[in-house]
Formats: structure tokens, C-alpha cells, sequence
């Protein structure tokens, strides 16, 4: 597997500062236990400290600067995400995701959204700020252009789509502030299976609102 695409600099502070919501620090976990570069960023970050970590808070840490750091400080540790009680090594759900859709793809209970859509959603008890659920979307199936009302995490677990940003498959995330707009299209031969967090439905104006009220009030 080759992730191409990967969490972006700010995420990876957050996530090593424990400051992501719980929606996007799970998926940011399952893209940790699949990419060891990632995974020796967060190590990195979690040892320049505090003094970082308030700068990323601050938003004052642009990409080059964190990468400037990382140079500086080298090392190659990595962070360990530890399994859940029942969790299965080797199984196609990353493991920081088991514990809330269970050891296997194919073990998921999908509702019918929209034509060639089916989503399953993920409670999060202890979360009023972000969710997190699955999508899984026909092969060659194409998404309307949207912009997003807030950020969007989405890690790809099965299949693979093209969108403006390359190619997204097994591994690769994309982690997209609200500004942007995509049109995401399912490559042919197989449906996408992917797992997304977002700011909770009330500011979240993209993807889904836009895509799917009109068929279910979601
Ligand atoms: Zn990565
Ligand atoms: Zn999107």
C-alpha cells in the first residue's frame, strides 16, 4: 500500500496536542495506524512540546515551519495506537476504528441514502462538536461539486476515487478545511469505502446536506 495523500501539518499538532475533536482524532488515528510517515510526525511533534503546541493553537505555525522543526530535531520514533479489547490485526478496519464498526468490511450495516450511496453512522457519545460515519458509494458513481461548511476528514478504506487532488485510495486521506470545493468520482470496477468526520451537522453545509436532503433528512 502507498498512501499518497496525508493529514496536513495543523492536524498532526492537534492530533499529538490531543486538541482534535473526537469524530476527526479517530480518523486521524486509523490514517496513523496505516502510514508510519505520519506516525514519525506526530512522534516529532510530540517532542518539541508544549511551546509548539501552543503555537499551532495559535495558528501561527505554517507547514514549512513545522517541517523546519521536524529537520531539526530528526528522530524516528513512532507512536504506538494501541488496540482495543477484541481488535484484529491485519483485518481491512483499521484498528483505532474497530472498536466502533467491528473487525470487518464486510460485517457493516449500510442504509440507503441516495442512488449508489449507503452510509453508516457512528455514535459518538461523548462528541456535540464533529461526527463520524461511513459512506459507501457505487463504482464510477460521481459527487456534485460542493464546497464544505466546516472541515472534513475523510480516510479511504476500500476502492479509490479521483477528485481535483489526484487519486484516493487504500490509506490515503483527505484532510480539507471548509474552503474547499471538489467534485470526487468513484474509479470503475468497485465501490469506495471510506470514513469521514465533520463538524457537527449544524455548521457542516457541505457533502451530505447538500447531497443527500433532498432524498432523507439525515
Ligand atoms: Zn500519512
Ligand atoms: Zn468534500
Amino acid at each position: 500500500m502507498t498512501i499518497s495523500h496525508h493529514l496536513d501539518d495543523s492536524t498532526l499538532m492537534r492530533y499529538a496536542s490531543g486538541d482534535l475533536d473526537e469524530a476527526f482524532c479517530i480518523v486521524a488515528a486509523a490514517h496513523l495506524s496505516l502510514c508510519p510517515e505520519c506516525r514519525r510526525s506526530v512522534r516529532l511533534a510530540d517532542e518539541i512540546g508544549a511551546q509548539l503546541v501552543d503555537a499551532s493553537e495559535q495558528a501561527e505555525l505554517t507547514g514549512g515551519a513545522f517541517e523546519r522543526l521536524m529537520l531539526r530535531i530528526g528522530g524516528n520514533g513512532e507512536r504506538i495506537v494501541a488496540p482495543r479489547a477484541g481488535a484484529v490485526a491485519g483485518s481491512d478496519v483499521p484498528l483505532p476504528l474497530q472498536r466502533f464498526v467491528g473487525p470487518s468490511l464486510e460485517g457493516i450495516s449500510w442504509r440507503s441514502v441516495a442512488p449508489g450511496i449507503r452510509k453508516h453512522a457512528v455514535t459518538l457519545p461523548g462528541s456535540r462538536t464533529s461526527t463520524l460515519f461511513l459512506l459507501h458509494i457505487g463504482p464510477g458513481k460521481a459527487m456534485p461539486e460542493h464546497g464544505h461548511g466546516g472541515s472534513e476528514m475523510t480516510l479511504i478504506l476500500s476502492g479509490a476515487y479521483r477528485d481535483e487532488f489526484g487519486r484516493f485510495a487504500r490509506g490515503d486521506v483527505a484532510d480539507l478545511d471548509e474552503h474547499v470545493e471538489h467534485q470526487p468520482r468513484v474509479e470503475p470496477g468497485e465501490p469506495c469505502i471510506c470514513v469521514v468526520a465533520t463538524e457537527a451537522p449544524t455548521r457542516f453545509k457541505g457533502l451530505l446536506s447538500r447531497l443527500l436532503q433532498p432524498f432523507v433528512r439525515i
